[in-house]
């Protein structure tokens, strides 16, 4: 059996020989950044693609999170995830907001809507949950709380490009949503990310924030940040948005395979696809009942990478666990048993567009002895 190593993710690219001529191109009009040909463009191009009315792209996911909050004007407390990337808390640290972090559910490992209503104080202000793995939160439960207490919704979508529900974008939900496109997602611009939102005013007021609070020449509006997308990335994207049907079929098949192949193995559980949902397959992760498969998390981790399979710990640690976070009265384990539960078990196998027939069964066969 082949040996080479199957890293847990790899970059969908565009192909070169397309992406040479936009170089040429953005070299001839020497037009590099601050809202060019390309960056309108590549905005059009994803607000067809996603079927969403707003878009601004920025350079990177976890900016246009700080940004939607300072947009919204959110202040003291927001209701949020432990079992996501730090950079979900790290956008409320930015702003001065206090996290106060509820427990998810044990299926999906998305925010638990029942718990919610609990963590609710007159400080509260919005609700930052996540779209974890790219299966969508229960957004009708969470609009109806949002609804009941005044507060605003804000969703980080960073895993859920192109992510539907009977037909509707994932993003038409929530006050605004949030986007990544790192290197490591399932549609990529090497580094960038977006925020959708819902009228034009708000949109006016993001471009604004995103670039220094400038409205004109010579006003400034906002302690705005800088975080615009170049040409280059911007022109990169494009090309790379007409691919990404294709992988998505090509991590279709893949999670598929995995879906078969451990369907019966004991103690290994993964998340089954969900109906009413165009799913984009962007992670595939298997959580681990040690007192069944017989060995930890942890050694299967290790085991796996043996054999030169790269899975990765994802969610693990809990963002409540890190430094900044821990002594929150909220991020007590005792108060989280089920996010607890899926960072201490979870493993997600590797899963990108480009993994062989091959690739899959190596993993399968890993994860089955
Ligand atoms: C990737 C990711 C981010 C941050 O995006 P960057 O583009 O890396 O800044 C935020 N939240 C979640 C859930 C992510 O997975």
């Amino acid at each position: 059996m082949s040996d080479k190593p199957i890293m847990v993710t790899s970059p969908l690219l565009p192909p070169l020989e397309e992406f040479i001529p936009y170089l040429e191109d953005i070299w001839k009009k020497k037009r590099l950044t601050n809202n060019g040909e390309y960056h309108q463009r590549l905005e059009k191009a994803l607000c067809e693609y996603l079927d969403v009315l707003h878009l601004s792209l920025f350079t990177n996911g976890t900016l246009p999170l700080i940004t939607a909050l300072q947009s919204l004007r959110i202040t003291g407390e927001v209701i949020t995830t432990p079992y996501s990337f730090v950079a979900t808390t790290h956008a409320l640290w930015w702003n001065g907001i206090k996290p106060v972090f509820v427990d998810v559910d044990p299926l999906t490992g998305n925010i638990d809507p029942d718990k919610i209503e609990a963590a609710i104080t007159t400080k509260t202000s919005a609700i930052l949950p996540v779209h974890v793995y790219g299966n969508p939160c229960d957004v009708g439960k969470v609009m109806k709380i949002a609804d009941t207490y005044g507060l605003k919704v804000i969703y980080d979508a960073a895993h859920a490009f192109g992510v539907q529900i009977n037909g509707r974008s994932i993003l038409e939900y929530g006050d605004m949503s949030t986007l990544s496109f790192h290197a490591t997602k399932v549609y990529n611009t090497i580094e960038g990310g977006a925020l959708i939102c819902h009228s034009a005013e708000d949109k006016q007021r993001i471009d604004h924030l995103k670039n220094f609070g400038f409205v004109d020449e010579i006003t400034v509006v906002a302690p705005g940040i800088n975080s615009k997308m170049d040409e280059i990335r911007a022109a990169y994207g494009l090309l790379n948005l007409k691919k990404v049907d294709d992988a998505i079929a090509s991590r279709q098949g893949t999670a598929r395979r995995y879906r078969e192949g451990l369907r019966d193995v004991p103690g290994i559980r993964y998340i089954d696809e969900i109906e009413h949902v165009r799913h984009n397959y962007s992670y595939f992760p298997i959580f681990v009942d040690s007192n069944e498969y017989g060995i930890s998390r942890d050694d299967l981790y290790s085991r796996l990478k043996e054999k030169n399979i790269y899975g990765r710990r994802y969610f693990y640690p809990l963002i409540s666990t890190f430094s900044p976070y821990r002594s929150l009265e909220s991020a007590a384990p005792d108060k989280l048993p089920m996010a607890n539960k899926l960072a201490d078990s979870v493993i997600c196998l590797p899963m990108s567009a480009g993994l062989s027939d091959e690739d899959v069964e190596r993993v399968i066969e890993g994860v089955k002895r």
